[in-house]
């Protein structure tokens, strides 16, 4: 058994800590300097700055780039980082990364992206996800001259700064692992909470995966904002779909088209004066901010939003406008006329959608298609009455309503934080404080993946 090749070999991760700063105020104890691959000596505490492709350090002009490295962590500007700091100049201005080994990077990471108070085995979780997202990470800024960057673009990353006792132990006791699926790298999206249900990717960013699909979560989120309002005003959406070159004119109502097996709005129609417009309810939470509509996981009126933890079995939602007689089953003949008509292009995008949701809805789309007279014209698709906002104490097993009138702005009750893809870190909290391991969580928010070492 060849043990040696299995070892699993020390990466090494660049990160942009500073990209075309002016200068940057760095000290450490011991630190040991070459500038331009010629050993220089520098003092405990300098600036570094450039002129042209030239450094600037402690008032000396040397070349490109300065190579730092000390006995103790280095501290450039408001953090300090273990490894190396290699700081490059170009056109007067400096960069600055942080070349250390993966698993001490993780460490300035999981301080930062979860709560080091969690329980242990939901800070592991995290930092295999973590390492999972930096391997499939390396070298995304590479055109930059490193591999990521310190934000929330790739993963926050805050040097020793944030280390602490329990995220260490759970980098340490992970060391590592990775999360993969057929032995490549899993995607390994994750968000603060899910709301009770994780979004399937496919209704998010468009591309499937067959382990980031909807998953009802167990317990109740904890997280003292599980819940949330946010009033929009009718303006203000008016300009998010102008934005996205779907311009309605004056909006009337927006009503929920489609939605994912938890509930969750996945598409959504805006009727107005000069016409109608879909989204996906990504989009629009993108559109309008994702920080006001703080998830997808909304409804128009309060009862609405369904209680996951009590309502496991969530059931599709209900119709609230009033079936026609129109809405009688179409015969296996109708069905192939219905068929020509769409493949004839005899109806728009929004209608097809609304056969797709509502089947019952298909005879009054073939008489109208065909001219004849439906029982009760435009009935199946009549907005629902304005009080209809105003309910509340809907059942929890029940969708909330589908559509709201907008006179002026509407207001979204929602739940949860996030895009809901992948693991939701307060939904994890809550599974590890009921004794979950590491390994169960993961497989809970990515099923099908296995834990590898790499
Ligand atoms: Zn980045």
């Amino acid at each position: 058994m060849l043990l040696a090749a299995s070892c699993a070999q020390a990466t090494v991760i660049r990160v942009g800590i500073l990209r075309g700063a002016p200068s940057a105020a760095v000290s450490g104890v011991g630190l040991r300097a070459s500038a331009g691959g010629r050993h220089i000596a520098v003092p405990v505490s300098f600036t570094v700055s450039a002129k042209g492709n030239s450094l600037v350090v402690g008032g000396k002009v040397c070349d490109s780039p300065l190579i730092l490295t000390a006995v103790a962590p280095i501290r450039c500007g408001k953090a300090a980082y273990e490894g190396e700091l290699v700081v490059r100049a170009h056109s007067g201005r400096i960069t600055v990364v942080n070349k250390l080994d993966m698993e001490k990077y993780l460490r300035g990471v999981l301080g930062i992206e979860i709560s080091p108070v969690w329980a242990l085995e939901v800070l592991k979780a995290q930092a295999v996800i973590s390492r999972t997202y930096a391997l499939s990470q390396i070298g995304r800024h590479s055109g930059e001259g490193f591999d990521v960057c310190d934000t929330d673009h790739c993963q926050v990353y805050r040097g020793t700064n944030v280390h602490g006792q329990m995220t260490d132990q759970a980098v340490i006791q992970t060391r590592g692992q990775v999360v993969t699926y057929r032995g490549a790298l899993a995607r390994t999206f994750f968000s603060s909470d899910c709301g009770g249900a994780t979004s399937d990717i496919r209704d998010v960013w468009g591309r499937p995966e067959p382990y980031l699909v909807v998953r009802r979560e167990p317990y109740p989120s904890q997280s003292p904002k599980a819940e949330w309002e946010a009033t929009l005003t009718a303006s203000e959406i008016q300009a998010a779909l102008a934005k996205k070159g779907k311009s309605v004119g004056v909006l009337r109502q927006i009503s929920i088209v489609q939605r994912d097996a938890a509930g969750r709005p996945t598409l959504l129609r805006f009727t107005g004066s000069a016409g109608t417009a879909t989204l996906t309810s990504a989009e629009f939470r993108m559109a309008l901010g994702a920080k006001k509509v703080r998830s997808t996981f909304f409804e128009f009126s309060r009862g609405g939003v369904p209680a996951p933890a009590s309502a496991p079995s969530y059931a599709p939602p209900r119709r609230t406008v009033q079936k026609s007689t129109s809405g009688a089953p179409l015969n296996e003949e109708e069905k192939l006329q219905l068929k020509a008509l769409i493949a004839q292009k005899k109806f728009s995008v929004d209608e097809r959608l609304d056969m797709l949701m509502y089947p019952d809805r298909e005879r009054f789309y073939l008489n109208k298609a065909l001219g004849l007279k439906n029982d009760a014209p435009g009935a199946e698709l009549a907005p629902p009455p304005p009080q209809e906002a105003e309910r509340t104490a809907q059942p929890a097993a029940n969708a909330g309503i589908s559509s709201v009138q907008v006179a002026g702005s509407v207001t979204l009750y929602g739940r949860g934080w996030g895009h809901g893809v992948g693991l939701s870190q307060w939904g994890a909290k809550a599974m590890a404080d009921h004794g979950w391991s590491a390994e169960k969580i993961l497989n809970f928010y990515y099923p099908g993946t296995v834990i590898q070492r790499r």
